[in-house]
């Protein structure tokens, strides 16, 4: 089946960052984006183009992203932003700025794009809000947009219904080891 982007990180750049499944769990992990196919898939999902020729970028771009943004979702504290500092100087120097409100800068390439999105991302939302999904293995990101802050999962339908299965069978079997 062709791969279909599950964006549930409700920003793009975590949406980017999502593009890995089960990423703390190194015998699942998937790179959804592994072909220059998929990346292109994902792009249009995402209202992106440009993807020709830059896969090797994008997945550089990608850890360059998760690393600054995973400590703010973990303990709030900055993760190395000096490194996504280095192509986000980069990219705004060769955006063009948007003629229309909201203002804005238009990136030179899709890295580009990406880069600044990560910095839309680190500036302007509520990271207050960023969470990353409580399964153990998933790793997926996401600011929680609901109205009390108390998303606990990438999907409620996915990993929040493991969770409700484990607990589920727990009960029904105590004292049985936690299924997986
Ligand atoms: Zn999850």
């Amino acid at each position: 089946m062709a791969y279909q982007p599950e964006l549930i990180g409700g920003h793009v750049a975590l949406d980017l960052l999502n593009t890995i499944s089960w990423r703390l769990d190194p015998s699942r992990t998937i790179d959804r984006i592994a072909t220059p196919e998929a990346l292109a898939i994902w792009c249009a999902a995402v209202g992106l183009s440009g993807s020709d020729g830059q896969l090797e970028r994008v997945v550089a771009v990608r850890e360059v992203v998760y690393g600054a943004v995973l400590p703010i979702a973990r303990e709030m504290k900055a993760g190395d932003l000096a490194e996504l500092q280095r192509p986000l100087v980069g990219a705004l120097e060769r955006a063009t700025p948007t003629g229309a409100r909201p203002l804005d800068w238009v990136g030179a390439d899709l890295v580009d794009e990406l880069v600044m999105a990560a910095g839309r991302l680190v500036e302007r939302e509520d990271l207050g809000r960023l969470r990353e999904c409580q399964d153990s293995g998933c790793g997926w990101l996401f600011l929680d947009r609901s109205k009390n802050g108390s998303r606990r999962w990438c999907s409620s339908g996915d990993c929040g219904n493991r969770a409700r299965a484990r607990r589920h069978y727990q009960r029904l079997h105590p004292g049985t080891g936690v299924l997986s």
